[in-house]
């Protein structure tokens, strides 16, 4: 039986896995849950120590699309997207941090991009007409996106970033590529890039460029951002069996959604930790049960965070029986007892977002940034607060997901060092940037995208 997709607004048919990752969005505005999962026991899960990155990303991607696409097939996909290192490193006792800043852009976005573009790719192969993949980014998911789509054949990608939000290095990572990659600067905010993108999905004068979307609602994007919870956990503990604390910092939550599908698929989490940064939507939930979007988002210095309606807690809602629509009105109520039980939640402030990377570096000699940093405070704040009720000393581990060098200026006012940047950033200071600049209105973006084409 092969493994469908439905929305989580819960209207339409269940679809196979192409269809759900080509459309991104269902027609019913709810995103796309596998209707099944895989569960792993322990033993396939000790498995998992002896093999590789891209071997482990196939086991687990593998079962969602098996009727697809072979498994070795999928497996070369996971040989060409995961060419680089997770540093896992040890801090303090049991404590560790998971670096996901090695990719081509240095953020964890490289994770779902990557895979999620070969999978596009590979399906095309059957379909070879263009499509237009179009995408609003507060910073990270442009660059991942650019650099996973570029050059591929019958693809432009279309890019709109806010563009005072974002660092110079995420512009230049999005700017300078140029070919299929189209990146616009919007006078305006990351929530009026993605009412636009909302509003060229729903136009149906732009049905011809085939527009498909590639955010983080995209499941191509959501599944792969389970399988370095698997990786990390059995390089810690070979025999699977210590029951381990992850600590994500969230925005939109896709990324808290890849950690409890890896938890719906057997591995041993104790308990999820996911703290967000002033945007304080999903701690508020949870605690309270109550959902209330802030509108406009609150800009903090951890700007990929910056998300007041963030669209992945339908998935989460979803995971917990419960029914959340697009417009953040729940029509059942999730499973909040369990929830609470699973999942620790809190808003870091920007001050204690600085001090954290502040202490981090002088105390262990790690450099954080600002995402990171958030992840970090979450874990000390649940540490301090829960540790006497479970148990001395638990494995935790802290997700650390973009590179320092991708803030350079806010390193450096805190710690007053500039990081040093990998090579793949370092290339960026000689590339020419080629930006369109619109305003935040949707005729001149949809005369663009009618445009040139
Ligand atoms: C996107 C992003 C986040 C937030 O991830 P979500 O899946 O949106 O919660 C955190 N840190 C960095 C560096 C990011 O780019």
């Amino acid at each position: 039986m092969p493994v469908l997709y439905i929305s989580t607004n819960g209207t339409g048919e269940a679809i196979p896995f192409r269809k759900a990752l080509m459309q991104g969005m269902a027609p019913d505005k709810g995103l796309y849950m596998p209707t099944e999962y895989p569960l792993f026991n322990r033993n396939m899960i000790r498995e998992f120590h002896k093999m590789t990155y891209p071997e482990i990303a196939c086991s687990v991607i593998h079962p969602f699309l098996s009727e697809e696409l072979s498994e070795q097939e999928c497996l070369d996909l996971a040989n060409k997207a995961y060419t680089f290192d997770l540093p896992l490193e040890p801090v303090d006792g049991n404590r560790y941090l998971l670096r996901l800043d090695r990719g081509p852009t240095c953020s964890f976005k490289d994770f779902g991009a990557r895979m999620m573009a070969l999978l596009v790719q590979y399906f095309m192969k059957d379909n070879p007409y263009p499509v237009t993949i179009l995408t609003a980014t507060s910073g990270d998911t442009g660059s991942a996106i650019a650099s996973a789509f570029y050059e591929m054949e019958n693809i432009r990608v279309v890019i709109l970033f806010p563009e005072k939000e974002i660092s110079t290095r995420q512009r230049k990572q999005m700017t300078t590529l140029g070919k299929n990659i189209e990146a616009i600067a919007v006078d305006g905010k990351f929530d009026d890039c993605q009412q636009m993108v909302k509003k060229a999905f729903a136009d149906p004068d732009l049905h011809p460029l085939n527009l498909t979307s590639a955010n983080s609602i995209n499941v191509g994007r959501l599944i792969p951002q389970s399988v370095y919870y698997f990786y990390a956990c059995t390089r810690i503990d070979p025999a699977a069996e210590e029951r381990v604390l992850i600590s994500v910092p969230s925005g939109n939550f896709g990324n808290a959604s890849g950690c409890l599908l890896a938890k719906k698929m057997g591995l041993p989490v104790q308990k999820m930790i996911f703290a967000t940064n002033s945007n304080d939507t999903f701690p508020k939930f949870l605690y309270t049960g109550i959902y209330r979007k802030i509108e406009p988002s609150i800009p903090c210095i951890s700007s990929a965070m910056n998300v007041g309606h963030p669209s992945n807690l339908a998935r989460i809602v979803n995971l917990y029986g419960g029914k959340m629509d697009e417009t953040g009105l729940i029509t059942v109520i999730p499973d909040m007892k369990s929830m609470c039980r699973d999942i620790f939640s809190m808003a870091v402030s920007e001050e204690q977002t600085r001090n954290t990377i502040s202490h981090a570096f002088r105390e262990y000699g790690i450099m954080l940034e600002p995402h990171g940093a958030i992840g970090w405070a979450g874990l000390d704040r649940f540490l301090e607060e829960e540790r006497p009720s479970m148990g001395a000393d638990s494995i935790s581990i802290s997700l650390e997901t973009a590179h320092p060098a991708k803030f350079p200026e806010e390193i450096t006012d805190i710690l007053q060092i500039d990081p040093d940047p990998p090579t793949s950033i370092k290339a960026l200071d000689d590339k020419q940037e080629k930006i369109e600049r619109i305003d935040k209105r949707y005729q001149p973006l949809k005369e663009h995208l009618l445009g040139c084409c």
